[in-house]
């Protein structure tokens, strides 16, 4: 298993006011939020684990890797030309979750959020930049167990299993509950894949009003992966 613990990271601190909503607001108010985004940015260490891993066998709607069967037809689907995928964690890292807004600061603690937010889409870029650097990738795509009803979030402990759950907590600080909530929270657990064109989970899901939505729903794509509703 492969360890990325040296992600570049630096909080860019009108970004995390712009986004909590502080961008106009009065310096007396902001000066907080840039207390905390500094002493973030002197702790932050956003990590990923991950392995490489070669698929054995094909169903019609499940695929097996390293010895374990994942059942999902989307991934099934994506994963028809595929040889070898890459199986990861990633965290915004447990060094953020040690520092905390003072008590009943809920708009600072919204600014802490979005600090983890940020750190944790920094360690997937990292990953994304270091598979396409090391292993002469193009396009890739990623699906996380969960993010779709067609892969239930209860297929993370399979992921947990083929990393080493003892090895994911000792080296990126991450475990998994048995009601599957990752801690530390801005933890996500997925697998990443050479593509010809980019798949977003977005484009088959339906979820109104989500803020993290990458892509419209698109209701052929849901056709074309058999799981349109
Ligand atoms: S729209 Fe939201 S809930 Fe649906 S797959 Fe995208 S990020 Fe997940």
């Amino acid at each position: 298993m492969e360890t990325l613990d040296n992600t570049p990271f630096h909080i860019d601190a009108d970004e995390v006011l712009r986004r909590a909503h502080l961008a106009e607001a009065d310096p007396d108010i902001t000066q907080g939020a840039r207390k905390l985004i500094e002493q973030a940015q002197q702790v932050a260490r956003p990590k990923v684990v991950y392995e490489v891993c070669y698929i054995e066998n094909k169903r019609p709607d499940s695929v097996e890797f390293a010895g374990i069967t994942f059942t999902s037809r989307v991934l099934r689907v994506n994963l028809d030309q595929v040889e070898r995928i890459f199986a990861y964690v990633a965290t915004c890292g447990t060094e953020l979750t040690e520092i905390s807004a003072p008590a009943g600061d809920m708009l600072l603690d919204y600014c802490l959020d979005i600090i983890k937010e940020m750190a944790l889409r920094g360690a997937l870029e990292h990953l994304s930049e270091h598979l396409k650097a090391n292993y002469a990738l193009g396009q890739i795509s990623q699906m996380n167990p969960g993010s779709l009803e067609d892969w239930p979030i209860t297929e993370q402990f399979k992921l947990f299993e083929l990393l080493g759950k003892g090895n994911i907590e000792e080296l990126a600080g991450v475990r998994l509950t048995d009601s599957c909530l990752m801690i530390p929270p801005k933890s996500v657990s997925g697998i990443t894949f050479p593509t010809e064109v980019r798949f977003e989970s977005c484009q088959l899901c339906q979820r109104d009003n989500c803020p993290s939505r990458q892509a419209p729903y698109d209701p052929q794509t849901a056709r074309a992966y058999g799981v349109a509703q």
